[in-house]
């Protein structure tokens, strides 16, 4: 998705490129996911009405496939799904996508139980919501600075002395050139889109290899260290990525 159609949002679907002073109108995309059809269906028409560009989906694999292809700004995610739940879906569009969640919940307990999990939801709204209320939060999320991504309008990431290209697929510490295979780039990138994600090795596997993939999961190790060694990083006292133990891998200094 384009960094440029992340700069300010003025009015819902209206994006304004200010660095340049062109206007252009480009519809926020919003995927919902919800396997009731009637409110899936309502969610959308009101979402469509305050301008939006919107898709459903009613199952939680295909909305991940959608995901894909679609490139949505928000999803709008149940967390009751037949099949792949809520949680499940909010984690593997994290590994490729760097949209904003609003999840739906059927109960306000599991708000806090779902925060706890750190599944990586941008908000959450409890069932049965007013579609006003629920146009107003994504609303919201989209005028939201995008704190949880390190990704400048420039598409580099940048982590201290540690620069990350995403675009330019360079990567580079204090200034001096790193030079990373595909896979160690991929397994970077992935880690630095979402710097405030502790990441397992079976995301970092469908972010970089697919969701086919199948496996040991301790490839992964391999190539961090390999990416470590690469950019000077220590495991055990790291500045860049953290191993997070028992779950994964994150970005970030200290352990
Ligand atoms: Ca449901």
């Amino acid at each position: 998705m384009a960094a440029s159609s992340r700069d300010r949002v003025d009015l819902p679907g209206t994006v304004v490129t200010g660095r340049i002073g062109v206007t252009m109108t480009t519809a926020a995309k919003v995927l919902v996911v919800e396997d009731e059809a009637p409110l899936a269906r309502v969610v959308a028409e009101y979402l469509r009405r305050a301008g939006f560009d919107v898709i459903t989906s009613g199952d939680g694999a295909e909305a991940v496939n959608l995901a894909r292809v679609f490139d949505p700004d928000v999803v709008v995610l149940d967390l009751g799904l037949p099949g792949l739940d809520g949680v499940e879906v909010c984690r593997q569009l994290r590994t490729f996508s760097s949209c904003y969640v609003l999840m739906l919940t059927a109960r306000a307990e599991e708000i806090d139980k779902l925060v706890g999990l750190s599944v990586g939801a941008d908000d959450y709204l409890t069932k049965p919501a007013s579609m006003r209320e629920l146009v107003a939060r994504v609303q919201v999320l989209l005028r939201r600075p995008r704190t949880h991504s390190a990704a400048g309008i420039d598409g580099i990431l940048r982590f201290g002395d540690l620069v990350v290209d995403v675009e330019a697929r360079e990567v580079s510490v204090a200034g001096r050139p790193v030079e990373l295979t595909r896979t160690e780039f991929d397994l970077l990138a992935a880690l630095a889109a979402r710097p405030r994600m502790v990441f397992t090795r079976r995301q970092l596997i469908d972010a970089v290899w697919g969701p086919s993939w199948v496996g040991d999961e301790h490839v992964v190790d391999v190539h961090i260290g390999h990416v470590r060694r690469k950019l000077g990083d220590d495991a055990e006292e790291p500045k860049y990525i953290r191993t997070v133990r028992g779950v994964g891998y994150r970005m970030g200094s200290g352990t």
